[in-house]
């Protein structure tokens, strides 16, 4: 590519509106630009970068066995309501009428439509196990859009969907074989991240995994075990907002009323030791339940609170009852494994006074009955919330907990049988016998994937692409083109030559003055830069410098070539 044909614009002023160094990165070297809230034109310059991360999800993913198709971004309310989510998905379904006033969504995922397509293809335990995956523009009308592309409201997901007879298959060639080319992606595309358990491991956490890119600026908190393997997803957000499916943040404070027990009363009552640390706060109706995750002694993980009518004793229940029993969607109790069996603390005594509800995903209690301000800091619990657990004893019980910040860029989660249940999706096993296939999901964040990149590589001058992500691997820049006719020459005859020999590279012919030049380069972060000068010329040498060095050094020609490829 010459770059006096390209169209690079970049800006000197870091642009304002951007609070992490990844928007304003994108924004400064022109990779993006905001057209609305949450929806971004990608440049040329941005789309090299997007298509580069696309190839190779592509590869791994085909390499994997998956296979690649695309479905409407706009799709139909019956669909949707045959799983009930036009209802459950909440307000980030963007819903739209067409002429004949029929209604559809934008699709922020994909697994009705997945479904719908399984059922009229597949009809024969044979063609199992299959996994379709798409790439494609998806559309979620987020609460809070920020940070451009990391969180937009249009963005590009990679999401593909498996097909099994049996669970064990499901996990054994779907799950973990996704799994295991989610962690060749990342590894390829040059990123330092970690798969956690996306349920902070209390339950099933074996059966949905977070791929979290490393970063300070990452909305959701990682914690770890310094000792073992254990490692999860505080989902801090989710445990303040119990999904932004249910209930916004915004409506907890508006069902509160007046507390009429305080932490230690609950911890009491529920015979559980009293929590330490305070981590997590879902809304409670007047007459609903507790309901408590439980491991050995400890309730380990979130209380979820509904209506469940009826239960006024601790009795074990399955996450199947539960679902139904709250009518809502299995994800609202957060991601966990099939018919792992959770315990149930259900008394109305507890629940009919209690408000709020808060806990700790570290050993430790759930308690209701909270007073704002009183046993939680008012203003932003969210904040307050982040910083209680390192050094708390992890879950598995083995060391103590270390905390990192992550930015979510892939999800791996075993589905089951909900979907293909709900739409009446069936195969003929081998007894000829009709069942509903186990499904899982897997969705890769392609477009988020780009900022997160460069949360992890940047310097002052810009950007530090790794080289699989790279809009171009290597530039050639011209010192004085116009001015000199055997430097122009050179530096073609170099840029062709890197080309043959398989080195995306850019020509920089754009005649800028070498200080200008070099900022620009330096800021859409090329990996490898090369000047083509008079006096380089006159050496027989041309000057190379990687972005990540220091230094710049002269190279022969056969050195460079040998260098880059
Ligand atoms: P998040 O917790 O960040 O809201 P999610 O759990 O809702 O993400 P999934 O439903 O798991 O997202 O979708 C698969 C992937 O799509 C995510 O892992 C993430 O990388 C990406 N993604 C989700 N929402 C957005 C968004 N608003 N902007 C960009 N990428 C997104
Ligand atoms: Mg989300
Ligand atoms: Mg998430
Ligand atoms: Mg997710």
């Amino acid at each position: 590519m010459r770059l006096s044909q390209f169209h690079l614009r970049t800006e000197k002023e870091t642009p304002a509106e951007a609070e992490i160094a990844s928007h304003k990165l994108m924004l400064k070297a022109g990779m993006v630009r905001r057209l609305a809230a949450g929806l971004y034109t990608w440049s040329p310059l941005g789309l090299r970068v997007l298509r580069k991360v696309e190839a190779v999800v592509r590869e791994e993913m085909d390499a994997a066995g998956a296979i690649e198709m695309a479905m409407p971004s706009v799709q139909p309310r019956e669909l949707w309501e045959e799983t009930g989510r036009w209802q459950k998905f909440g307000p980030q379904l963007l819903k739209i009428r067409d002429r004949k006033e029929q209604e559809y969504c934008f699709t922020p995922t994909a697994e009705e439509a997945v479904t719908d397509f399984f059922r009229h293809e597949c009809a024969s335990y044979r063609q199992l196990p299959v996994n379709f995956y798409q790439v494609t523009t998806k559309f979620r009308d987020e609460i809070r859009p920020r940070f451009g592309v990391m969180r937009a409201r249009e963005f590009v997901m990679k999401d593909a969907y498996s097909f099994h007879v049996s669970d064990e298959d499901l996990i054994q060639r779907g799950y973990n074989v996704m799994y295991a080319a989610y962690e060749r992606i990342f590894t390829r595309l040059g990123l330092a991240f970690r798969a956690v358990a996306a349920d902070t491991g209390a339950i099933g956490g074996s059966a949905s995994h977070e791929f979290h890119v490393l970063a300070e600026s990452g909305e959701d908190a990682l914690a770890f075990s310094q000792s073992s393997a254990y490692a999860a997803n505080v989902e801090l957000a989710e445990a303040v907002s119990p999904g932004e499916r249910a209930a916004p943040a915004e409506t907890l404070r508006e069902v509160a009323t007046p507390v009429q027990k305080t932490c230690e009363d609950v911890a009491a009552l529920l015979g559980i030791p009293l929590a330490r640390t305070v981590k997590s706060v879902a809304a409670m109706g007047a007459d609903g339940f507790v309901l408590a995750l439980v491991r050995g002694d400890h309730v380990v993980n979130e209380i979820k609170l509904s209506k469940l009518p009826g239960m006024a004793e601790y009795r074990l229940a399955t996450e199947a009852e539960i679902v139904e029993h709250l009518g809502c969607e299995p994800g609202f109790l957060g991601p966990r494994g099939p018919r792992r069996p959770i315990r149930v603390v259900a008394d109305r005594s507890v629940a009919a006074m209690a408000d709020f509800v808060v806990g700790a995903n570290a050993p430790g209690a759930h308690l209701a009955g909270v007073n704002w301000g009183r046993d939680l800091p008012e203003p932003d619990v969210v904040a307050d919330i982040r910083n209680v657990v390192a050094g708390d004893p992890s879950p598995d019980g083995q060391g103590v907990l270390g905390l990192a910040r992550g930015i979510e860029v892939g999800h791996v989660f075993a589905l089951g049988r909900r979907y293909s249940e709900a739409m009446g999706c069936t195969v003929l096993d081998e007894h000829g016998k009709a069942v509903h296939p186990a499904m899982g999901c897997y969705g890769i964040g392609v477009s988020r994937i780009v900022a997160a990149a460069i949360e992890q590589n940047h310097d002052e001058s810009g950007i530090r692409w790794p080289e699989a992500m790279a809009p171009w691997r290597a530039v050639v820049c011209v010192i004085n083109p116009k001015g000199n006719a055997e430097v122009a020459a050179a530096a073609e005859a170099l840029y062709r030559e890197l080309a043959e020999a398989g080195v995306d590279t850019a020509l920089d012919d754009r005649g800028l003055r070498p200080g200008s030049m070099f900022a620009d380069i330096e800021l859409i972060g090329i990996p490898h830069r090369i000047v083509v000068s008079e006096r380089g010329l006159a050496a027989g040498t041309f000057e190379y410098r990687a972005r990540t060095a220091a230094e710049a050094e002269q190279l022969d020609r056969a050195t460079l070539l040998e260098r880059l490829s």
